[in-house]
């Protein structure tokens, strides 16, 4: 199952943890031009090939130093399963018995993968299993691209003809803009032609809103932004996303217009769970609308995904369709989420991992690093 991992060889560079101007770097500080970089990223994403000595278009030297010091470890799958829908569900064995997990959910029209960013979060909504699991640490790059790369050798470069994996989102476990560094250098490596190649729209980030990283986030990265509203007003938003408290949705919408001002066609995917007798009445949707109706918007309903003890039940289909209704009579964007990868506990918040979470037990006040 899965391509060959090696265990992590001491002082040996991960080349998984670089992007291209990373490995640039590591190239000119090897004696060698900074072309090799190219080569060598075509090996790793294109070819997958995790052994230097099958790289025949370097030179045997290179190689041979290559291998005394440098080594391509994908995370350990530890657990590949399918669904009766045709979801597909990876659990990735990291150290100390955590595991994240990676879910691809294919369309006849695309291929999206889903993506974990952290072990565990540390933001603690209300309505989300990862919560539940308290926060462990960031993920490298080597751990968040490593998943593309697992599931990219899983399902076979092509199906059918396609590519397997036409869209990625930053929708798994943890919070992307906590670890800032780690998901930037990530999302170009999906979106690099040397690397997975997956065009800039078609990599979706997923935010809470950690509103001064978007605005640094504009700075450096092209990726989609998708972000959890949940509730058109900060009362209610407080309860369900305590993040809220540090940034109310007032700044977090005036973060959301600056990072698609002047990118044209880009528009704010604005991401909506419905709980039953919460956040589903017609007056929310009004006030949602209003909310977001002079942004370029697009709203994805969510039905809520049950878990145990969640204290939450899933809105009903009627309840469901007039949110809906009312959103796309006062000219908006919505579409409801169909649930996907239900028997294995695939979809949507439902992702659970195994988190030895460190210093945060449930009760505690919520800290955040900004
Ligand atoms: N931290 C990021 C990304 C992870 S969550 C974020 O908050 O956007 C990905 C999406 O799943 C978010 O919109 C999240 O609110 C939603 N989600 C969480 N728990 C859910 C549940 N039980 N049912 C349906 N969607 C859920």
């Amino acid at each position: 199952m899965g391509a060959p991992v090696a265990t992590p060889v001491a002082g040996k560079v991960n080349l998984l943890d670089l992007d291209r101007r990373d490995l640039e770097a590591f190239c000119v500080a090897l004696g060698e031009k900074s072309f090799r970089a190219a080569q060598i990223m075509k090996w790793i994403y294109h070819e997958r090939v995790t052994d230097f000595a099958a790289m025949t278009n370097l030179s045997k030297a290179l190689r041979e130093r290559l291998a005394a010091c440098a080594e391509i470890r994908p995370p350990e799958l530890a657990l590949d399963q399918g669904s009766r829908d045709g979801s597909h569900k990876w659990l990735i064995r990291l150290d100390s018995g955590n595991c994240i997990e990676t879910v691809f959910i294919p369309e006849p029209d695309r291929g999206t993968l889903c993506v974990s960013s952290q072990i565990g979060c540390p933001l603690d909504c209300s309505f989300c299993a990862t919560a539940r699991q308290g926060f462990n640490r960031n993920l490298t790059v080597s751990e968040i691209i490593g998943q593309v790369w697992q599931a990219s050798q899983s399902l076979g470069e092509v199906r059918n003809g396609n590519r397997a994996i036409t869209n990625i989102v930053l929708m798994g476990m943890g919070e992307p803009l906590l670890n800032f560094d780690n998901v930037v250098k990530a999302t170009d490596l999906m979106q690099d032609d040397l690397g997975f190649g997956i065009s800039k729209r078609r990599v979706t980030l997923s935010t809470a809103g950690v509103v001064p990283a978007l605005y640094r986030l504009k700075e450096v990265s092209e990726v989609s932004l998708a972000v959890s509203l949940h509730a058109p007003d900060d009362g209610l938003r407080n309860q369900l996303v305590p993040l809220n408290r540090k940034y109310p949705i007032a700044e977090l919408l005036a973060a959301c217009r600056h990072y698609i001002a002047g990118r044209p066609h880009r528009r704010i995917t604005w991401e909506y769970v419905l709980l039953e007798g919460v956040n589903d009445s017609e007056a929310q949707a009004h006030a949602l609308a209003a909310l977001v109706e002079s942004i370029p918007s697009k709203i994805n309903l969510i039905p809520f995904n049950p878990f145990p003890d969640a204290g939450y039940r899933r809105s009903g289909p009627a309840a469901i369709a007039r949110f809906q209704a009312i959103l796309t009579a006062r000219g908006l964007t919505a579409i409801t989420r169909k649930t996907r990868g239900d028997d294995i506990a695939a979809a949507c918040g439902q992702l659970a991992g195994q988190v030895q979470a460190r210093g945060r037990r449930p009760g505690r006040p919520l800290r955040l690093a900004s």
